[in-house]
C-alpha cells in the first residue's frame, strides 16, 4: 500500500508537482487547531498561531478561517498575516529586536499587543507611539528562569538566554512602563522554549508569573491577559508529548479566580505533523562499508537535522518495495552537515520516493538558497484535491535581485 496524504498518494503528488515537495494536510491543520480549542475550552483562550513555524499564506488563511490569532516576530510576518486575511487586532508581536520601522508598521496596522523584551524596547515603542499620537498596547515578556529541558538552541526561558526580562527586574520594568505616557500595559507573557516534551516546565512558568501579577495589581497595574507562549512538543520519533487537557487543567487551577484572559502561541504543535517533505533518491553509494542514500532534498529545504541534530522519520513512499539497509540519508549540498538522517534503516533504490515526516514546522519557513538551490514547491491537500500554495522557485527568480554590473 503506497503512503498517502489524505486521499492522494505521495507517489502521485511527486509525479504531478516534482521533488523536493512540501505536502500539507488541511485536515491535520484543522484537527491540530481543534485539539487546542477542545482541551482549553473552559478557558476560551485566544490561540495565536506562531507564524514562524510555517508562514505560507494558505496556512495562515486556514488558521484565520478557524478563528486563530497570530504571533509574529517581524514586520515581514505581519505583512503575511495581513495579506492572508488575518486580523491585526488578534496579532501579537514578539521578538527581541523589533526595528523602529516594524514597530511603526505594527502600530499603524492596529495589532493587539507588543510582547516587549527589554527596557530600551519599551522606550522605543513609547517614542514611536507618541509620534503617531496613539498608545501602544504592551505586555512584558518575563523570563521565568525555568529549564525547558529541550535542545539548548531552542531553550529560551533560562537567564542565560537573550530572551525576555529577568524575573528579578520585572517589577521595575513594569513600573518604568507605567511611567511612559504612550504605552497601555495590558498583559504579561513568557515563552520558555520549543519542542517541550515535559508538561512541568510549562506549568512552572505560569506559576512563577502569578505572584508578579498580584504584586503589579497592588501597584495599580491591572493586567488583562496572560500569554504562556508556545512550545508544546510533537512526536518526531517516539517522544511522549505534553497532554493538552492536563496543561489546560493545571493552568485553570493556577489562574483560579483571577479574571485574566489566556493567550497561547503554539507553532510547531499546529503544523509540524501536518506536513511531509517528499524527496527523490538520486543515488545509493558506498564509501568503504558505509552506505549513503543521496536524495534531492537538502539542508536548505530542511535545516533541522543540521541545526539541532533533529530526528525526522523517513519512509519509502512505496513501503516494502525493497529490503531495508543501514545508511545516512544525505543531500547534494557541499557540507558534511548536510544530512536528513544518520544511521537509519531505510528501503531505498535510485529513483525511489522518500517521505520525510513531521516537516510542516520549521522546514519551508527556514528554507534558503544555499548552493543556489531553488526553494521547493508547497502543496496543500484537502481530501482528493491538491493545490499549489507556493510554486517551485525558478532560476530566474533566484537571480532576479542581483546585478552583474562590473
Ligand atoms: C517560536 C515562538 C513560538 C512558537 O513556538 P513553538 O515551539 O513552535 O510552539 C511562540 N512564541 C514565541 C515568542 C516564539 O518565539
Amino acid at each position: 500500500m503506497s503512503l498517502h496524504c489524505e486521499n492522494i498518494s505521495y507517489t502521485e503528488l511527486a509525479e504531478r508537482f516534482g521533488t523536493p515537495l512540501y505536502v500539507y494536510s488541511q485536515a491535520e491543520l484543522d484537527s491540530a487547531f481543534a485539539r487546542y480549542q477542545t482541551a482549553f475550552a473552559a478557558l476560551a483562550p485566544l490561540i495565536c498561531y506562531a507564524v514562524k513555524a510555517n508562514g505560507n499564506l494558505s496556512v495562515i488563511r486556514r488558521f484565520a478561517e478557524l478563528g486563530s490569532g497570530f504571533d509574529i516576530v517581524s514586520g515581514g510576518e505581519l505583512a503575511r498575516v495581513l495579506a492572508a486575511g488575518g486580523r491585526a487586532d488578534k496579532t501579537i508581536f514578539s521578538g527581541v529586536g523589533k526595528s523602529a520601522a516594524e514597530i511603526e508598521f505594527a502600530l499603524k496596522s492596529g495589532i493587539k499587543c507588543f510582547n516587549v523584551e527589554s527596557l530600551p524596547e519599551l522606550d522605543r515603542i513609547n517614542e514611536i507611539a507618541g509620534r503617531l499620537k496613539t498608545a501602544a498596547p504592551v505586555s512584558l515578556r518575563i523570563n521565568p528562569d525555568v529549564d525547558a529541558q529541550t535542545h539548548p538552541y531552542i531553550s529560551t526561558g533560562l537567564k542565560a538566554n537573550k530572551f525576555g526580562i529577568a524575573m528579578e527586574d520585572a517589577e521595575r520594568a513594569y513600573l518604568h512602563a507605567a511611567s511612559l505616557p504612550h504605552l497601555n500595559i495590558i498583559g504579561i507573557d513568557c515563552h520558555i522554549g520549543s519542542q517541550l516534551i515535559k508538561l512541568e516546565p510549562l506549568v512552572e512558568a505560569c506559576e512563577r508569573l502569578l505572584p508578579l501579577i498580584d504584586k503589579l495589581a497592588a501597584h495599580g497595574i491591572g493586567l488583562q491577559h496572560i500569554d504562556l507562549g508556545g512550545g508544546v512538543g510533537i512526536v518526531y520519533q517516539n517522544e511522549e508529548t505534553p497532554d493538552l487537557a492536563a496543561y489546560a487543567a493545571a493552568v485553570q487551577k493556577l489562574l483560579g479566580g483571577r479574571s485574566l484572559k489566556l493567550i497561547l502561541e503554539p507553532g510547531r504543535s499546529l503544523v509540524g505533523n501536518a506536513g511531509a517533505l517528499l524527496t527523490r533518491v538520486e543515488f545509493v553509494k558506498q564509501n568503504g562499508d558505509k552506505n549513503f542514500v543521496v536524495v534531492d532534498a537538502a539542508m536548505n529545504d530542511l535545516m533541522r537535522p543540521a541545526l539541532y541534530q533533529a530526528y525526522h522519520h523517513i519512509e519509502n513512499a512505496e513501503p516494502s518495495i525493497s529490503a531495508p539497509f543501514a545508511a545516512d540519508i544525505v543531500g547534494p549540498i557541499c557540507e558534511t552537515g548536510d544530512f536528513l538522517a544518520k544511521d537509519r534503516m531505510i528501503s531505498a533504490r535510485a529513483g525511489d520516493l522518500l517521505v520525510v515526516r513531521s516537516a510542516g514546522a520549521y522546514a519551508s519557513s527556514m528554507a534558503g538558497n544555499y548552493n543556489t538551490r531553488p526553494r521547493a514547491a508547497e502543496v496543500l491537500i484537502n481530501g482528493s484535491e491538491a493545490k499549489i500554495v507556493r510554486h517551485r522557485e525558478t532560476l530566474e527568480e533566484m537571480l532576479a535581485n542581483e546585478r552583474d554590473c562590473l
